[in-house]
């Protein structure tokens, strides 16, 4: 299954300043996002930017939530797809989109 395939969405100055800047960032912010889910997935398109760390499993994420005809494009803070891929692939781990994703779990892709 390939990824989604549409347009890659930039990220204003503000927002990849904003994100660098959070304490516990775990990440180097991308200045342009693609789409994780799968081609042909239902409703929204999501990327993940940024995730705060601050151990102990306490984890805020940063998702970019958007649209392609709706005009949608926000943030949203949503727990990680913990699915467990082991079973089917050991070389693999956690899945890692976000919890309740449409489409299949990230190493299926
Ligand atoms: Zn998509
Ligand atoms: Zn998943």
């Amino acid at each position: 299954m390939p990824f989604c395939s549409t347009p890659d969405v930039p990220l204003t100055a503000e927002e990849v300043a904003r994100l660098s800047a959070l304490p516990d960032a775990a990440h180097e912010v991308k200045p342009v996002l693609a789409c994780e889910l799968e081609s042909g997935h239902g409703g929204p398109h999501w990327a993940q930017a940024q995730a705060e760390d601050r151990g102990s499993d306490s984890i805020t994420n940063w998702w970019l939530r958007w649209g392609d005809s709706t005009g949608l494009r926000e943030w949203a803070h949503d727990d990680t797809c913990r699915a467990d891929s082991t079973a089917d692939d050991p070389d693999h781990d956690i899945c890692l989109l976000p919890a309740g994703h449409a489409g299949s779990h990230s190493w299926a892709i």
